[in-house]
């Protein structure tokens, strides 16, 4: 059994988890109404590593006898009026799970559980990359996304994004 705080902040994580797919889908929604498949499928991609941390952190609580429950998913709340405001919205939204992630870490610390630690060590780091990811698109979009070629051929290349299933087994 974990701590009781521990459990309820990873119970928490994951409708966040879930809503941060939600999210993402939204912003794909977005870009296929604007015709840029390449960003819609980027995000598509980018939801499905979210429900599977979702299941991670389920996963996680199971295998350590607690009982997982779920709550609604809210609603995305996010309106576009340029092209790269889901951008913009990706990397603050990052932002902002890092530090729930970190909430978590440091709840684990203070109450000496090493195991539920060392499981979000790979979520630490994945909120690096995370973070990196949407800092790149954002830098992208700035260099090229001015010119209508540009962004064709950033279009493209996001396209090209391959789901690659979580590295963290548990
Ligand atoms: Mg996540």
């Amino acid at each position: 059994m974990l701590d009781k705080k521990v459990k309820e902040l990873i119970n928490d994580q994951i409708n966040k988890e879930f809503y941060s797919a939600y999210l993402y889908l939204d912003f794909a929604n977005y870009y296929y109404d604007q015709g840029l498949d390449g960003f819609a499928h980027w995000y598509d991609v980018q939801a499905q590593e979210e429900r599977d941390h979702a299941m991670l952190m389920r996963t996680y609580l199971q295998n350590n006898g607690e009982l997982v429950t779920f709550e609604a998913v809210a609603k995305p709340d996010k309106t576009y009026s340029s092209l790269d405001d889901p951008l913009k919205f990706s990397l603050e939204h990052e932002q902002y799970v890092t530090g729930l992630i970190n909430k978590i870490y440091k709840a684990a610390s203070e109450v000496d559980d090493y195991r539920t630690m060392q499981c979000f060590d790979w979520f630490v780091k994945e909120q690096g990359e995370e973070e990196k990811n949407a800092d790149d698109l954002i830098r992208k979009f700035k260099l090229f996304g001015s010119d209508p070629k540009g962004l064709y051929a950033l279009n493209q290349e996001l396209l090209g994004r391959v789901y690659a299933a979580p590295s963290l087994v548990l």
